[in-house]
């Protein structure tokens, strides 16, 4: 699974923040690469760019995510969605108890969660 650029436009905007989007080109300092925000109207950093940053180490971002999901009630349909794709991804032998294990460790790896995140809005999950 990868992640593009408008999944994480899409989850930035689920989780109710600003993709920020250049008003124009042009900067006053380029070295820093500042910038206003032709929807929210806040100065940005362009040069670091749009929080949150989807690495594989955005913990923070896991959380927020994790807890919208909680919050709005979601959790427990994502939770077996998402092991449903693991299954299908990774059909094994092992024991039940072994499969619950090996995917819950799946499933808390930013790399493979903000991907499955995009995927169950697209489908209307969320
Ligand atoms: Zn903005």
């Amino acid at each position: 699974m990868t992640l593009t650029e408008s999944d994480k436009k899409l989850i930035t905007e689920w989780l109710g923040m600003c993709w920020h989007e250049r008003k124009s080109e042009h900067t006053f300092l380029k070295s820093w690469d500042y910038s206003i925000c032709a929807k929210c109207g806040k100065s940005v950093n362009f040069q670091y760019f749009n929080f949150p940053s989807f690495s594989p180490d955005d913990w923070n971002t896991l959380y927020l995510i994790k807890e919208k999901i909680a919050r709005d009630g979601k959790w427990k349909n994502f939770y077996i969605w998402a092991r449903h794709q693991f299954c299908k991804d990774f059909v094994t032998v092992c024991s039940r108890d072994d499969m619950e294990a090996n995917f819950n460790c799946w499933l808390i790896q930013p790399i493979n969660f903000f991907p499955l995140v995009a995927e169950a809005i697209k489908e209307g999950m969320m």
